[in-house]
């Protein structure tokens, strides 16, 4: 099977990063301002043997709709497609009020859920990861998607539950 993973999370969490780096191109817009990624982007990756593909979506939780929708729709669009969702949190930014909406979505998701807290270089991992438990998500990853770090195992573990 070829699963197919969902990106979300909010705007500038390193989502178009790690699409990037999961699927070795430069496809998908990298911005120093929020929101670029506007669409849903789609590309493949494979890790050793075994093939995925990834969704980039815009970001998430603070949209203009406001808070009684966390969720955009090309956002609950590629969640709803996928067969996996890695959610984005900015470890430098800590938890925000947008994450623990986005977050209380993804947890009634009848498919996994993996919590990458992302930007953890220059930090120590556990420390980056600490706020986010409370989220209330069982399976965190601490990863740099600029540079790969904790990215391979983010991966092994997403692909091991296909
Ligand atoms: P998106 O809006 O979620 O798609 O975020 P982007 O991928 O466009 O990245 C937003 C900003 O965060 C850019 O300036 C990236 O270079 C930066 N960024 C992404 N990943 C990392 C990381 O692992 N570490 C650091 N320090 N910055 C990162
Ligand atoms: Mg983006």
């Amino acid at each position: 099977m070829k699963p197919v993973i969902a990106l979300v999370g909010r705007p500038n969490v390193g989502k178009s990063t790690l699409f990037n780096r999961l699927t070795r191109t430069r496809n998908a817009i990298v911005a120093d301002f929020p929101g670029l990624t506007r669409d849903r982007q789609y590309g493949d990756g494979k890790l050793g043997e075994r093939p995925y593909t990834v969704v980039d979506t815009g970001g998430i939780g603070e949209s203009e709709e406001g808070i009684d929708r966390p969720m955009t729709d090309q956002a609950l669009q590629a969640v709803g497609e996928a067969d996996a969702v890695l959610f984005l949190v900015d470890g430098r930014a800590g938890l925000t009020a947008a994450d623990q909406q986005v977050a209380s979505e993804l947890r009634k998701l009848p498919k996994p859920v993996f919590l990458a807290v992302n930007k953890t270089d220059g930090l120590e991992p556990e420390t980056a990861m600490a706020d986010f438990y409370a989220l209330g998500l069982s399976d965190l990853f601490p990863i740099a998607a600029a540079h790969g770090r904790g990215v391979r195992a983010m991966m092994d573990a997403v692909l091991t539950a296909f």
